[in-house]
């Protein structure tokens, strides 16, 4: 087939987190024939974290990868349509929706489940970019293996920091913690673990100046905001872990969002600004932010969608 043409269709999915997934076994069981599309990383972030605990229905816990591949299982196996490739423009004036898939594919759809997640925040220095894949990653545990036996550091005080802190202690040497403030926002029990852990030194009230290197990460220059003093550790990675922004730019100017870009929906429902336009999971949720709540905001869009199909004589 023309990769060029145009495919008008149904129901389209922009995502393969646990909101897309479920979306599409809900869309596909009320017959809505979805097609999703799952981005550039397929599974989302889940594939990226290690053992989750808190997902209902695994007792002894799984892993974030293979959980994705449940769910990518379960979609397909109702009947999905899911596709490799990159929603990168949109227009959204008129019913049917056009939507580009890697700047050259259009498709047109009666309903637009949008679940494009959230992605890792950089601190933003120069040394931080050049080093990238050199030592520098926004995901420990894709590449913590990588510093086996070697010192490493990780800046952030979330869970997320505090997991992969974790995480890293038991392959690295040493872990230090960079934490801009006098305390962690990870939750009490994750602190607890950081702090029990011999091989994390944790450095409060610290930002990071510098990473030092020329074509591999050999230090990090870290200073303490309340005394000034400056100090360099060596290190052979440096793990950036200071929380997401939701992937909604290709959105903007269409759909109503808050200031950080997270895609507003209207209370109680996946709705958004625009009729048959349905937003779920990390996109639109910066409070909760959970696989389960992901899940959750999934179905209810694909029940939107579902409902508002119907309502239009589309379905
Ligand atoms: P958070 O937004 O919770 O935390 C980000 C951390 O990075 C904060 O400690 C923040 O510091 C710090 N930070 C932000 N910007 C900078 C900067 N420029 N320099 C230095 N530090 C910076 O993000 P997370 O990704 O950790 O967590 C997101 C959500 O996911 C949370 O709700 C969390 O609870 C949840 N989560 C749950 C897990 C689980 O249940 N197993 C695992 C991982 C995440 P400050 O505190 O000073 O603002």
């Amino acid at each position: 087939m023309d990769s060029k043409a145009s495919e008008k269709i149904h129901c389209l999915i922009i995502g393969s987190g646990p909101a897309g997934y479920t979306a599409a076994i809900y869309a596909s069981r009320a017959n809505l024939k979805p097609v999703l599309y799952q981005g550039i990383q397929p599974g989302g972030q889940l594939t990226i974290t290690t053992e989750v605990e808190n997902y209902p229905g695994y007792p002894d816990g799984v892993q974030g990868p293979d959980m994705m591949v449940h769910f990518e299982k379960q979609a397909a196996r109702m009947g999905a349509d899911i596709r490799f490739g990159l929603a990168t423009k949109v227009d959204f004036s008129q019913q049917p929706y056009k939507v580009w898939i890697d700047d050259e594919k259009l498709l047109e759809a009666d309903a637009v489940i949008i679940a494009t997640g959230a992605s890792a925040k950089w601190l933003g220095l120069e040394s931080e970019q050049r080093l990238n894949g050199f030592g520098v990653s926004a995901c420990a545990v894709c590449d913590g293996f990588f510093f086996k036996g070697k010192d490493v550091a990780i800046v952030g005080a979330g869970d997320t920091a505090a997991e992969e802190a974790l995480y890293l202690s038991k392959i690295c040497t040493t872990v230090y913690m960079i934490v801009r403030r006098d305390e962690m926002r990870a939750s009490k029990v994750m602190q607890e673990r950081v702090q029990r852990t011999p091989n994390i030194k944790v450095y409060w009230n610290s930002e990071t100046e510098e990473i030092i290197g020329e074509k591999k990460t050999e230090a990090v220059r870290i200073k303490n905001i309340k005394t000034g003093d400056t100090q360099t550790i060596p290190i052979s990675g440096f793990f950036v872990a200071i929380g997401h922004e939701p992937n909604s730019g290709i959105f903007k100017g269409w759909l109503t969002m808050d200031e950080a870009g997270y895609i507003k929906t209207q209370p109680g429902s996946s709705k958004t600004n625009i009729e048959g336009i349905f937003a779920a999971g990390d996109v639109q949720d910066k409070i909760y932010r959970q696989a389960v709540t992901a899940a959750g905001s999934g179905c209810m869009a694909a029940l939107d969608a579902e409902r508002y199909l119907g309502e239009k004589g589309l379905h």
